[in-house]
């Protein structure tokens, strides 16, 4: 039974923290609201068509569907009305209480720290129905929901504040009134000019006519004005492409996404032929802050025959392409196709690969074409790409073309070198891609591993993403030369340079080996080594230290491999420990070594206070000397 009576309810604490936001923090870009509520509008009128497939009755014999826009510059109020699906009461105090998306808490408390009035960030967010409140004091919304009785109508209101109110309501029509009462700084907003300004900037591309009122221009000021529909009302991908421009298509993609800056790049195609679709997909300039939030759905809109079927639809691009924001619209799938059939449907398998191929060639055509552009991408979306080496039905060769690294060839953090690149660069006896694995890039570039690869101008890609690792479990060759890690193994171009093991590096190894004997699988003279005294090294199939804790962090049981200490024999402190005739001195030297090792690779100390002590006893020796 419907609930009779006005009551007053309080908004979910993350509403008033994003309306905070919006109120007090957001000046620039006012006019985005319009965009939300005709967006907002828009759906309403796709979920009853949707609807009304399977039951027609609810269109209540008006299939004619439109959005208006009514203004007042007397009252200083707006009105943007649709007869769309509308809101049962409990609908709208739900829709218009709280925050669906996940994660909302943390992302709004970030933007509150950052200070600023961050118009892109907020906009990728999508501020939707709440924006209204940049320019309206006082907010209004009457709706019916499609199929109800009209006493079951609804009206919702509130200022901005922790409150809203809903109460009872009678309306004849069903869909959704949306009254803005407009503050005094926000009175452009009913003026017929700016209206009609933004719904071309906004509308133009939606498939619904929007009407308002307009004067005749000819007649100065004539007081009799008529409805008249201000926007093209053709969807924009339904277009041929040369009639499109490039501002339509940036406009099209911020009404679909809510952002406020242009996409990076964009790609629009219609298929004909056995399979009959229409593409129109964009990569947005900045990657959205729920990226690598497990629990999010993302995916583009499926329109089937112009018609809206279904939003976040994941089948048709592999996850490593999730970044991508668009609209499908299938000539060919049924009307009443399901979540679950999608996952099944071959046409749909079909697309999925056209889509991802259309994908990676607009990648290719920015690689060629704006280099600077696709530093940008890369930026952003370099390591969601990376999982595509996981996906078994991925192109590997056109993916990592794509791929980008930071290399010795310029110590510069960030990632620039293809793998061509580094190809062509490689010496002409030079049989291996090297490349160094690390968690930062200052631990990566002074890696003591690089010392004698260096000397000899061989090129390393230095590797600080958390996935390189696993990502290189996955590429054991490019162009028929095999990946190799500079940690791990022998060196092939360095085996020449092997130093001999002579009886008095023998005799040293020993006494270190009797020091460290159950921290280190086996000590040995460096080949890799030029000004650092020694390091650590790994088996060629043993797993890094840093993969190890990752598998200990997430509960797996791993068998602890111990590392390799290779030493640098001619390195003075190497030869001055040999010289030491203390052991206990001796043990101390042996330690002092095996913990520096740590320390340049990055990996914590098991004990670093004794090590501090350690060597605060050796400055002292210095010092008292
Ligand atoms: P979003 O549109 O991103 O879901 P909004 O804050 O803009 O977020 O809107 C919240 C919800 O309120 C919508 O998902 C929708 O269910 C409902 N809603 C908003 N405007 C309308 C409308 N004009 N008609 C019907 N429902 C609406």
């Amino acid at each position: 039974m419907a609930q009779k009576n006005k009551q007053t309810l309080t908004f979910k604490a993350e509403v008033t923290q994003l309306l905070h936001l919006i109120i007090n923090k957001l000046y620039s870009d006012r006019e985005i609201f319009l965009r939300e509520l005709i967006s907002n509008a828009a759906d309403a009128i796709d979920k009853l068509r949707f609807s009304a497939l399977s039951d027609e009755k609810l269109l209540e014999g008006d299939a004619n569907f439109y959005i208006e826009i009514d203004y007042s510059p007397s009252e200083n109020t707006l009105t943007i009305i649709d007869n769309g699906i509308g809101m049962s009461r409990e609908e709208i105090a739900d829709n218009l209480g709280k925050i669906a998306k996940s994660g909302t808490a943390e992302f709004l408390s970030a933007l509150e720290k950052t200070q600023q009035s961050d118009a892109s960030l907020i906009g990728q967010f999508g501020v939707g129905f709440y924006s209204a409140f940049m320019v309206a004091q006082r907010v209004d919304v009457f709706s019916r929901r499609a199929g109800l009785g009209e006493e079951e109508s609804v009206h919702w209101s509130s200022e901005g504040d922790k409150k809203f109110s809903v109460s009872p309501y009678i309306q004849k029509k069903r869909g959704t009134r949306i009254l803005l009462h407009l503050k005094e700084d926000a009175a452009d907003f009913c003026q017929e000019w700016r209206l009609r300004q933004l719904v071309k900037k906004y509308a133009d591309h939606l498939a619904v006519p929007v009407k308002m009122l307009t004067t005749d221009q000819e007649k100065e000021k004539a007081t009799a004005g008529q409805l008249e529909v201000v926007n093209e009302a053709v969807a924009l991908w339904t277009k041929a492409k040369n009639k499109i421009t490039e501002k339509e298509y940036y406009d099209f993609y911020q009404y679909l996404t809510g952002d406020t800056t242009d996409p990076l790049a964009y790609t629009h195609h219609a298929v004909e032929g056995k399979l009959e679709y229409t593409s129109l997909l964009f990569i947005p300039r900045v990657a959205a802050f729920d990226l690598w939030q497990r629990e999010q759905v993302f995916g583009l809109k499926l329109y089937i025959q112009r018609v809206f079927i279904l939003d976040k639809v994941s089948e048709f691009l592999p996850p490593y392409l999730r970044f991508i924001k668009g609209i499908l619209d299938s000539n060919d799938l049924s009307l009443n196709i399901s979540r679950e059939m999608l996952q099944q449907d071959a046409q749909v398998q079909a697309m999925r690969q056209a889509l991802t191929k259309r994908v990676l060639d607009m990648l290719d055509n920015i690689v060629q074409k704006e280099p600077e552009l696709y530093r940008q991408f890369w930026r952003e979306y370099g390591q969601i790409l990376k999982e595509g080496l996981a996906d078994l039905s991925a192109d590997r060769t056109q993916l990592l073309s794509l791929f980008r690294f930071a290399s010795t060839h310029d110590d510069r953090e960030e990632h620039t070198h293809s793998l061509e690149d580094y190809v062509l660069r490689m010496q002409k006896e030079q049989k291996n891609i090297y490349y160094l694995l690390a968690e930062s890039f200052t631990l990566a570039k002074n890696s003591p591993h690089l010392e004698q690869l260096r000397a000899k101008g061989i090129e390393v890609l230095l590797l600080t993403d958390r996935i390189d690792e696993w990502v290189v479990s996955f590429i054991p060759h490019y162009n028929d030369k095999p990946f190799k890690n500079v940690g791990k193994g022998e060196l092939e171009e360095l085996a020449a340079d092997s130093v001999e093991k002579s009886d008095e590096h023998n005799a040293l190894i020993e006494r270190l080996q009797a020091v460290l004997k159950d921290k280190i699988k086996e000590i040995r003279p460096a080949h890799r080594l030029v000004t650092s005294p020694a390091c650590l090294v790994h088996n060629e199939n043993d797993m890094s230290p840093a993969l190890q804790a990752v598998m200990k962090a997430s509960g797996k049981e791993v068998e602890v491999t111990l590392p390799i200490l290779e030493i640098n024999p001619n390195h003075q402190l190497i030869e001055q420990i040999g010289a030491e005739k203390d052991d206990a001195l001796f043990a101390e030297w042996a330690w002092l070594l095996y913990e520096q090792s740590h320390l340049v690779a990055g990996i914590p100390l098991e004990d670093p206070t004794a090590y501090v002590q350690r060597a605060n006893k050796f400055l002292m020796q210095q010092t008292t000397e």
